[in-house]
């Protein structure tokens, strides 16, 4: 859908240097203002700079190479609209962020037809669940259309209309400035005589449907399908479904994916992540249970290998339950990691004192058997209180040292060329 500027040479985007340069002599010598008939003149000035801009950017290798990389944002505003017009949209935009010029482009035919009504956006919240099964999501709209009973002229069809005199007809009024050496723009506005219609016409000859407006507002249900694995930001476009305008093409609707937060599960790319508490006996005996309910309403179950002890920290992957792969051919899936936390039972557990003993008598001497054992009581013994605090309890001790640290840095770095508010 690359089109104008390699259009306007009349050449397709896979032309080679050669083929540039030859086209641009070609059209260079038929379109030398030198050569113009008197009346001819101004506008084949205008077709010749348009010829020798397409020219200066495709043939400069990093200039062409930027035009043929617009990006996502010129695809999006011409998707769909094809290219049957050489004045299509994204080119000018193109010009204008290269020439800095503001709104305008030197061209050789009027560029009504190439403007667009402004886009519509929205935003949508969307469920995880939805993301993940994929929706449909329908809006009304409310827009303009041009008026189907006079075909966006405003009047009556037996009307006598004159050509409106201020615009001559065309709907837009024009003003030619120069905008630097060698360098024309062309600045465009509806004309207000005739409502960008190019018609006048008698007031009792205005068409009812419209009140003589051309447009009219059109209600009808837009539908944005939100395909499965979506991200958050994500856009769905509907071209050319924002307001009518004589002489415009109708600007995009562009819906925004916002991903609601959810509840029980966590996002991030493709993979999902879901908190599990298990109890301490869990973790050193196993277990087998279900363990969460999914996105589309499944019940996962896990059952860990007989001896299997889990341990803080511990993270178990399930490969290929998390989100759909967006657009992908055989149904890809991101990872699902199930992170633990695992609850320790609370002070006093046990039934009998007793209990306690079995316990111990239970588990392993030590949990880890390269620990030296410690001497039995002797006369240097000392019994010591303590209370129990959390880590993040801890006073900031690392903090403050890695802050020191940086401070020898920058002396060793800068040496002498301290700042001026350090003492010498
Ligand atoms: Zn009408
Ligand atoms: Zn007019």
């Amino acid at each position: 859908m690359d089109t104008d500027l390699y259009e306007i040479l009349g050449l397709d985007s896979s032309a080679t240097a050669a083929e540039i340069k030859k086209a641009y002599r070609k059209l260079a010598l038929q379109y030398h203002p030198d050569k113009a008939a008197e009346g001819e003149r101004e506008e084949s000035e205008l077709k010749f700079k348009e010829i020798s801009s397409a020219y200066e950017i495709l043939s400069d290798e990093a200039k062409r190479d930027a035009y043929d990389n617009r990006g996502s944002y010129h695809d999006y505003s011409q998707g769909g609209h094809g290219s049957d017009t050489p004045n299509d949209y994204g080119p000018q935009d193109f010009f204008n962020f290269f020439n800095g010029m503001n709104g305008s482009v030197p061209q050789g035919q009027a560029p009504q037809r190439s403007a667009k009504t402004e886009n519509a956006e929205l935003d949508v919240q969307v469920s995880l669940e939805d993301l993940f099964k994929g929706k449909t999501i329908k809006i009304t709209s409310a827009r303009n259309i041009i008026c189907d009973k006079c075909h966006g002229t405003g009047a009556k069809s037996h009307a006598k209309t004159k050509t409106c005199s201020i615009c001559a007809g065309k709907g837009s009024v024009e003003k030619i400035v120069r905008v630097g050496p060698g360098m024309v723009s062309r600045h465009y506005s509806d004309c207000v005589n005739c409502k960008a219609t190019g018609k006048i016409f008698r007031t009792k000859d205005k068409c009812k449907k419209c009140d003589g407006n051309a447009l009219v507002e059109e209600t009808k249900i837009l539908e944005f399908v939100v395909k499965k694995g979506s991200k958050n930001g994500e856009t769905v476009v509907l071209n050319g479904e924002s307001d009518e305008a004589l002489n415009k093409k109708a600007g995009d609707v562009i819906l925004t994916v916002l991903e609601k937060p959810h509840d029980t599960f966590a996002r991030k790319g493709d993979d999902l992540f879901y908190n599990l508490k298990i109890t301490l006996t869990e973790a050193l005996c196993g277990f087998s249970k279900v363990v969460l309910k999914h996105l589309d309403g499944r019940s996962l179950k896990i059952t860990t290998p007989k001896g299997k002890v889990l341990r803080p920290g511990h993270v178990l992957k399930v490969p290929k339950e998390g989100m759909p792969i967006k657009d992908s051919y055989f149904g890809g899936r991101g990872d699902l990691y199930i992170l633990l936390d695992i609850e320790f039972p609370q002070d006093n557990w046990f039934l009998e004192k007793n209990d306690l003993d079995r316990m111990s008598d239970l588990l392993p001497e030590t949990l880890f058997s390269k620990r030296p054992k410690l001497e039995a009581v002797d006369a240097a013994t000392q019994e010591v209180d303590f209370v129990v605090i959390k880590e993040s309890e801890l006073p900031d001790i690392i903090e403050e040292e890695y802050e020191d640290h940086g401070n020898e840095q920058y002396y060793e770095q800068y040496g002498g060329s301290e700042p001026q508010c350090q003492a010498q």
